[in-house]
């Protein structure tokens, strides 16, 4: 068995920088809580939890452990909706934003089109919490394309705007945006999607279809590992969506198989060396 790690994985600029900054604040002993999962990656969280960060639930504002003290509160890569730092505000809850420069330009651009009266659609997963943020950036006014049966809620009379969430394949953005042509007058839009989402597509498909076996490492609540384990299979049958080395089954590789690893954007580099290594453990006695 000959295995081979993705030269061009690794995380996303947004997600280095958010675990970055948490790295930063608990090593000057900090407290800090990450509203919700900081990033889709157990294994990531897990190390980052042993370093002193709190998980606090997806509403929470006001985190305070046992000792009684309160948490400086991190906002993860996502964004967060205005709302959010108000709330914190006004709890006296201090904020260590951690949105993603792309997701940051997402907002604000979504912002100046509903200030000038257009009716805002982002393509994307309703309960996504960017997509949440981005909708709470247009005083919850924004609309959320998920599926085609969604367009016939949109106003057909008021100009409008349409985006992407960052994460989601660009023909599925490009098949909702033809979609909503259809049905409304578009007077403007923009694709959104991360450029480190789109320029990965092409690598990771000739990466899979190089390998015999294909191992995507990534959180199964994560909408970018979808996007990218699709793109595997849709040139290599024989990929398998992990989330850490316990979850390779052994029917899964062959004595004489090239296996591949590859992360998404939330999938740290060590996590693939790890399973790299398991692996010849494991299968390559
Ligand atoms: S995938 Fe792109 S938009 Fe999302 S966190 Fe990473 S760099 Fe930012």
């Amino acid at each position: 068995m000959h295995i081979v790690i993705d030269e061009k994985a690794g995380p996303c600029g947004g997600v280095k920088r958010v675990i970055k900054l948490a790295e930063q604040k608990l090593a000057a002993g900090e407290k800090i809580a990450s509203r919700g999962e900081v990033i889709h990656n157990s294994v990531e969280i897990s190390r980052l939890e042993k370093l002193g960060l709190k998980t606090a639930a997806e509403d929470s504002i006001k985190h305070i452990d046992d000792s009684g003290q309160p948490h400086k509160l991190l906002i993860r890569a996502h964004g967060a909706t205005p709302a959010v730092f108000d709330e914190a505000d006004r709890q006296g809850v201090e904020v260590i934003d951690g949105t993603c420069p792309v997701v940051t330009r997402s907002q604000k651009l979504a912002r100046k089109y509903h200030e000038q009266g257009y009716q805002v659609v982002v393509v994307g997963k309703p309960k996504h919490p960017e997509v949440i943020a981005i909708v709470g950036h247009c005083d919850n006014q924004a609309r959320v394309v998920h599926q085609e049966t969604d367009i016939a809620r949109l106003d057909t009379d008021r100009p409008t705007f349409v985006l992407a969430q960052t994460t989601i394949d660009e023909n599925y953005f490009n098949t909702m945006l033809a979609a909503i042509a259809r049905h409304v007058h578009i007077v403007e839009q923009r694709n959104t999607i991360c450029a480190f989402v789109s320029n990965r597509k092409d690598q990771l498909r000739a990466f899979a279809a190089g390998c015999d076996v294909v191992l995507l490492v990534g959180g199964k609540n994560s909408s970018n590992t979808r996007v990218m384990f699709d793109d595997c299979r849709a040139v290599n049958p024989r990929s398998y969506w992990i989330e850490t080395a316990a979850d390779i089954e052994l029917g899964w590789l062959e004595d004489d198989d090239t296996v591949g690893i590859s992360g998404s954007a939330s999938t740290p580099g060590w996590l693939l060396e790890q399973i790299a290594v398991e692996l010849r453990r494991r299968f390559m006695r």
